[in-house]
């Protein structure tokens, strides 16, 4: 069975799902959307965070690593960043810098570590309609574990959603499919080709699971970050709307996510490429027609995620 890393859990949350909500994050994904707004967990590994605010710029970090793979603290200040391909992961510059500066996201929670934490809030899920949401990263990398999760929570009558991609086998999800009241499902574009030069995969397999789920009458609600210059068209919400149209079973509802680049400095934090910088929020507004073509389709839409209590 894969084991994912689960480095933290988000409490009362309220965009992902019904309810009040805890987020647990698996860490390790298979996709690449460039707009991610948890790049900490795309990667299955540990990964080091560096947070430049702490740096007194010591220079101790640079000494220590035995690859060579820091730059030196610059003339006029600039900060010891970490060269991904030299890394080796050894972690000594995490061990030398005395000021925070650096941080390992391994994995804080065994599987009951992370039943415990989730449970914590059991009383506001009872009372809000809410429940736990298993998210990443991608759960359905880690199908076994994921159910044995979801089973865990079911046991104490928890409500469980699971947010998908969806890019995964039929049979990974009948893994969890039993353990698991709603799922939560990104589509980000019906245009396959651009799907895959923006993403690395098309979405066939994606329509044709969330068909699946559709025929066996389980709680599907679709999520769409909209993101400009990729899927902010009408045409991309038209060909939605003839798509679930066609399901067997209504999906709950569309949620539309508009951009947003609060992620940024997560990835100055990971040493990594940012497609979207200085790229400006998208108001809700932008949006709004999107949301008329869904409706009209006869979709429920919320711009933002918030459903409210106990769908
Ligand atoms: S974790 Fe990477 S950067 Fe840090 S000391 Fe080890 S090899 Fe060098
Ligand atoms: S050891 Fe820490 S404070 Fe010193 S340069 Fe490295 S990251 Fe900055």
């Amino acid at each position: 069975m894969k084991i994912p890393l689960i480095q933290e859990i988000q409490r009362y949350c309220v965009n992902d799902g019904p309810g009040i909500r805890s987020l647990v994050f698996f860490k390790g994904c298979h996709l690449d959307c460039p707009w991610c707004h948890n790049p900490e967990y795309k990667s299955l590994g540990v990964d080091l965070y560096f947070y430049e605010d702490k740096c007194v710029r010591c220079g101790e970090c640079v000494k220590v690593c035995p690859e060579n793979a820091i730059s030196p603290i610059g003339h006029n200040g600039e900060p010891p960043l970490i060269n991904k391909k030299k890394c080796k992961k050894n972690l000594k510059c995490v061990e030398a810098c005395k000021f925070g500066a650096r941080e390992i996201i391994s994995g804080k929670y065994d599987l009951e570590g992370a039943i415990k934490e989730a449970l914590k809030d059991r009383d506001f899920y009872a009372s809000s309609g809410g429940g736990v949401t298993i998210s990443g990263g991608e759960p359905l990398l880690f199908p076994e574990f994921t159910a044995i999760f979801a089973r865990r929570l079911k046991d104490e009558f928890i409500h469980v959603a699971v947010e998908t991609s969806a890019h995964c086998s039929w049979k990974d999800l009948k893994t969890v499919v039993d353990f698991v009241d709603l799922f939560l499902i990104d589509i980000k574009c019906m245009d396959s080709e651009k799907h895959r030069n923006f993403i690395g995969v098309g979405n066939e397999l994606i329509l044709q699971n969330i068909s699946e789920l559709s025929k066996e009458h389980r709680k599907v609600r679709i999520r769409v970050p909209v993101i400009p210059g990729f899927n902010d068209n009408k045409e991309n919400f038209e060909m939605m709307v003839e798509f679930l149209s066609k399901l067997e079973g209504p999906v709950e509802g569309v949620d539309l996510l508009p951009f947003h680049n609060s992620a940024e400095k997560k990835y100055k934090q990971l040493g990594i490429e940012y497609k979207y910088e200085g790229m400006p929020f998208m108001e809700a507004d932008e949006v709004k027609p999107f949301a008329t073509i869904l409706e009209k389709g006869g979709i429920e839409v919320t711009i933002g995620g918030m459903i409210g209590v106990g769908k």
